[in-house]
């Protein structure tokens, strides 16, 4: 048996898709510098906190004051004992952010993503999932037992003649509002429509979208100005913007209270450090007023676009940047290149991303200067 999983990891390894994680402890300050096991300085470009606010004193300071007193883990799943003040108050406060009338904390998008799927649908019901869905979306409805059926990537045609095929049970649109790899956005206003004519919820994925889009950090809703109640629900990490961990799916209060009944992933997990949702409650209106920090976002992202003018890089209007290499050899060369330039911007391959789609995922933080960018662009030159 040994034998075989040396064999499968060695064809990996050929094929350069071999994964590795590598120890990085961050350096002092605010800005993504950490330093490598041999102690060298990295300027990354790799970490979903865009708004800077993982190294957020207030974040610290909030966790220290909770877990200073009391337990730091809760112990329990949230409906056997587990529930604390911290996490009531987050839910409270997440939902009057958004204006929704509830919030249910799940332990992570992951399984926030695992369980949603199983517990509103029934094996009738059709899922229309979106081709560059993340694998937490897709393993949460196959998980679920519902039909699947994905669609080409925003491609509101393909989705249409899905839909318009007889079917029974209930139908389902799943996107993301900021796609993770492309960084580009679902066009939220028509796939609305969509639902509407043919009688379909919709569940929007808003990892990269919640404190990066609208003014207020509120996500598509609030950057395409439409009405937020059309949506049957909105999947927020916070692992990503709120420089946290965690994640919460907000709706209105019958859903939410379902989901309490029926999602496995939330009925069987055990709840979040209450320290961990005293310090997301802290990042909130962090992440609420940050428009300074948005707005350098996109002085840095029109920076990084106009420096790469010309090469191969996906258009997208959100800190997600994506230099598409093709090869997978290719995309590790040029990780490497950026590496011995003192830049972390890690290779990112299938099934992360299609087939021969391997490419470098810049991924900007309102933590960056445009100095930053300079270095960034300098070391892409050798690639
Ligand atoms: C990161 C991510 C998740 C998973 O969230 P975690 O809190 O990291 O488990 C879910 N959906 C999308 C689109 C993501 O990018």
């Amino acid at each position: 048996m040994e034998d075989g999983w040396a064999q499968a990891l060695a064809e990996r390894s050929a094929l350069g898709l071999l994964r590795q994680t590598e120890v990085l402890q961050p350096a002092p300050g605010m800005r993504p510098l950490y330093h490598d096991a041999a102690g060298r300085l990295l300027l990354s470009f790799a970490s979903n906190d865009y708004l800077g606010l993982a190294r957020h004193p207030a974040l610290r300071e909030a966790a220290q004051q909770s877990f200073a007193v009391g337990e730091f883990g809760s112990g329990a799943a949230p409906l056997l004992g587990g529930e604390r003040r911290q996490h009531a108050e987050l839910a409270a406060a997440l939902a009057s952010w958004l204006g929704v009338e509830a919030v249910l904390l799940f332990g992570s998008g992951y399984l926030a993503n695992l369980g949603v799927f199983g517990a509103l649908t029934s094996a009738q019901d059709h899922l229309f999932l979106d081709r560059l869905a993340h694998a937490s979306l897709i393993d949460g409805a196959r998980l679920s037992g519902a039909r699947l059926q994905r669609f080409r990537h925003n491609d509101l045609e393909h989705l249409e003649t899905l839909l318009r095929k007889p079917r029974s049970g209930r139908a389902w649109i799943v996107s993301e509002g900021v796609f993770s790899m492309d960084g580009d956005l679902a066009p939220l206003p028509e796939l609305l429509a969509l639902a509407q004519r043919y009688d379909a919820a919709l569940i929007l994925d808003e990892a990269h979208a919640f404190g990066v889009l609208g003014r207020e950090g509120r996500g598509s809703v609030e950057h395409w100005q439409c009405d937020g109640d059309a949506l049957i629900l909105r999947i927020g990490t916070l692992g990503k913007a709120f420089g946290s961990y965690g994640a919460f799916v907000a709706s209105s209060a019958f859903p939410i209270c379902w989901l309490q009944q029926a999602a496995r992933s939330y009925l069987f997990h055990t709840a979040l450090p209450a320290s961990l949702a005293a310090a997301t409650l802290a990042a909130l209106p962090l992440l609420q007023q940050a428009q300074d920090r948005r707005e350098h976002l996109q002085r840095l992202r029109q920076r990084l676009q106009a420096g790469l003018h010309g090469r191969p890089f996906l258009p997208s209007q959100t800190p997600i940047q994506g230099l598409i290499l093709g090869s997978n050899a290719a995309a590790l060369a040029a990780a490497a290149a950026l590496r011995a330039a003192g830049i972390y911007c890690p290779a990112v391959r299938p099934p992360t991303v299609p087939q021969g789609q391997a490419r470098l995922r810049i991924s900007l933080s309102a933590a960056h200067s445009i100095e930053d960018i300079e270095q960034l662009l300098h070391a892409l030159e050798r690639v």
